[in-house]
């Protein structure tokens, strides 16, 4: 689903600043509230700090790191979900995919009567030029 239509189903308007906003987030891979800041220079930034929440209960982005002082987040496209690994020493963040857990999901959410909503996992492991 793309992020407009998930807007309009949230019943939340596709302001002008918003979609400015989501234009600037489509172009970064994983991003902080500085790195988009710095590229909506005429933006209030209670505004900005106002969209990222709203994008982030509505799922359209996705926190994918709040270990460091700035959250980092990404865009959430459902046709490439994967997961975050992070080096603990040199804090460099990798993608994996995770199928394998997502059958693990599948099977503690039966066994639970919960259905699986959504997700976002990091684990932090030491990348291989640290671990020489
Ligand atoms: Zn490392
Ligand atoms: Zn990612
Ligand atoms: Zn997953």
């Amino acid at each position: 689903m793309n992020y407009k239509d998930i807007l309009k189903k949230n019943w939340i308007s596709l302001t002008k600043q918003r979609l400015e906003i989501l234009g600037k987030i489509e172009k970064f891979h994983h991003f902080s509230y500085i790195d988009l800041q710095n590229q909506l220079k005429n933006t209030w930034r209670a505004s900005i700090f106002r969209n990222l929440k709203l994008f982030n209960e509505v799922w359209i982005i996705r926190i994918i790191d709040y270990t460091e002082w700035a959250i980092k987040y990404e865009l959430n496209d459902d046709t490439v979900h994967h997961e975050h690994m992070k080096c603990w020493s040199c804090n460099e963040i990798s993608e994996f995919d995770d199928s394998e857990l997502h059958s693990l999901f599948e099977k503690i959410s039966k066994k639970n009567n919960f259905k699986l909503k959504k997700h976002s996992l990091l684990f932090e492991w030491v990348c291989v030029n640290c671990n020489n």
